[in-house]
């Protein structure tokens, strides 16, 4: 490769580059898509979508299966890649996989039970109707990615809306494109016949171009601030979205709570990927009993861990190198308003890397406790029982998971925190439950994937009525009599005039 690449830009003269961000060594270029190619690809996926949906369910079930099989057969060199790409150790990739294959399959196996046509049962006013209700796919999705799970976060929506029965058009990160093109080839392989999955390169443009180029949906997963941009675009042309957005989730840790599994969930959830993770733990709230000793804890184990580019270490890199300026921006906020780094601190940011911190102390206003931080930060908030964690927990404008650690109030208090997903007794374990609905509320956007929420979000609801027998009380019809009406006033009264 003889282009040199700027670092922190990895668009150079229409070509994006695809860098380890532990070494710089460059790893593979891309033509930037321009609009027109865009629009040529929409062109293409379109014929693609009707022969797809022509296959029906069986046909993709077929074909879905099968890429889920070479998935799972090739997991280790797309680990492999992905660890080379992102910086994510190998094992932590191999954990991101081994949750999308899952998902691909579920997606596969449950989209003709979830989708096909039923028939409903009629009301009995109008009993001389048949109802049936189907899912009929929107035809081509535009899916918009972020880097930090390349492979799990984009397939939570491609596997559901190619299963449902649309074309897809991928937009990943630019910095994650050989990751993104290495799923695309491997499908192409499943099916050659038609791109019924293209991948678009490029930086925002080629994502703001792919929101106005006029397909039917877009599914994008990123931060807040450009998720309020992608739905402005698409308001545009009324084209609806799915927005999957960043998130500031906090754990729970009761004071009967396990401390030992709590301590081990809170630093595998703050600091996976280098705390780059949308449901990762950001906030913990931890009961005045036992306070003291969770923090100990939690202090010794996140020092124990290893930071670096080696496939042994817990965690790399800070992909994204802009990151590193908020991660250290949050830890300042924090000392300078009266919080204490237990461990790490400002020092701990080494570009590329950022040590573990641990900070207390800090007030509910500050930046690391209000805005998403997306490093292997925790700040951890004495409270008095975990009503008031609750209370904390939920005074955020973000809402995507959370965790809960009691042993007796666990559903409780889960039920009660806002947002889209909370685990009891663990970290993020929603995440890899293809069965489950994963989304988030406020900032963290709305819409759902995964699960049969996750399909239906692919689909537009077709309600169908057919007439099966003559009205004996007709209504929908000038032709009615005054008796007739006199005679539904009187059947109305029947059937709902009770107040029970
Ligand atoms: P960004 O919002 O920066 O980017 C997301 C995607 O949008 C990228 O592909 C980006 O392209 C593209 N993009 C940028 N500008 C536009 C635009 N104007 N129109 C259309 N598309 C555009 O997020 P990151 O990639 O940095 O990902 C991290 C964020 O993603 C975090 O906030 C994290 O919480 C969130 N996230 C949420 C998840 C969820 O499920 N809720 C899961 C994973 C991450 P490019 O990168 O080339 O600029």
């Amino acid at each position: 490769m003889t282009t040199a690449r700027i670092p922190g830009a990895p668009i150079v003269d229409g070509e994006l580059f695809s860098t380890n961000p532990a070494t710089g060594e460059q790893l593979d270029h891309f033509a930037v898509a321009s609009t027109a190619d865009v629009v040529a690809a929409l062109a293409r996926a379109r014929v693609a979508a009707a022969w797809w949906a022509e296959l029906g369910f069986a046909g993709r079930r077929e074909r879905l299966l099968r890429y889920r099989s070479r998935l799972a057969n090739r997991i280790t060199e797309l680990a492999a890649l992905m660890h080379r790409e992102s910086g994510k150790p190998v094992a932590e990739a191999i954990v991101e996989v081994t949750a999308a294959i899952e998902h691909v399959a579920w997606a596969a196996k449950h989209a003709h039970r979830v989708l096909r046509l039923r028939r409903i049962r009629s009301s009995l006013l109008q009993i001389e109707y048949s109802c049936r209700l189907e899912y009929q796919p929107f035809g081509v999705i535009g899916v918009i990615g972020p880097w930090n799970y390349p492979v799990l976060t984009p397939m939570g929506s491609i596997g559901y809306a190619l299963a449902a029965g649309n074309a897809v058009l991928f937009k990943p990160s630019e910095y994650s494109p050989a990751v993104s093109h290495w799923l695309g080839e491997v499908f192409a392989e499943v099916v050659p016949e038609q791109p019924v999955l293209q991948v678009l390169y490029g930086g925002g443009e080629v994502g703001a171009a792919l929101c106005r180029a006029g397909v039917d949906k877009i599914a994008f997963t990123g931060s807040t601030a450009t998720g309020s941009k992608v739905m402005a675009a698409c308001a545009e042309t009324l084209t609806p979205v799915l927005l999957e957005c960043g998130g500031k989730d906090a754990m729970i840790v009761d004071a009967d709570a396990d401390l030992g599994a709590a301590v081990s969930a809170c630093v595998w959830g703050g600091l996976t990927n280098a705390g780059q993770t949308c449901a990762g733990i950001e906030r913990v709230y931890v009961v005045a009993g036992v306070y003291d000793e969770f923090l100990r804890r939690l202090t010794e184990r996140a020092a124990q861990l290893t930071v670096g580019a080696g496939d042994d270490a817990d965690y790399g890199p800070i992909t994204m190198p802009g990151q590193l300026d908020v991660i250290r921006r949050h830890i300042d906020d924090a000392l300078s308003r009266g919080g204490r780094a237990v461990l790490g601190g400002p020092d701990a940011v080494q570009p590329p890397y950022v040590l573990p911190t641990i900070l207390v102390d800090v007030p509910q206003s500050s930046a690391a406790m209000c805005d998403e931080t997306f490093g292997p930060t925790l700040t951890v908030t004495r409270v008095a029982d975990a009503d008031e964690a609750v209370t904390l927990a939920n005074a955020s404008r973000y809402g995507l998971g959370g965790a809960v650690f009691s042993r007796s109030r666990g559903l409780e208090l889960a039920r009660r925190l806002r947002s889209g997903m909370t685990s009891v007794n663990s970290v993020i374990s929603f995440v890899g439950m293809p069965m489950l609905p994963f989304g988030g509320v406020g900032d963290s956007g709305f819409g759902r994937i995964h699960g049969e929420d996750g399909l239906r979000e692919f689909t537009r609801a077709k309600a169908i009525t057919k007439r099966r027998a003559p009205s004996l009380l007709p209504t929908l019809t000038f032709d009615r009599t005054a008796k007739q009406i006199r005679q539904v006033v009187r059947i109305v009264k029947l059937l709902h005039g009770r107040s029970r």
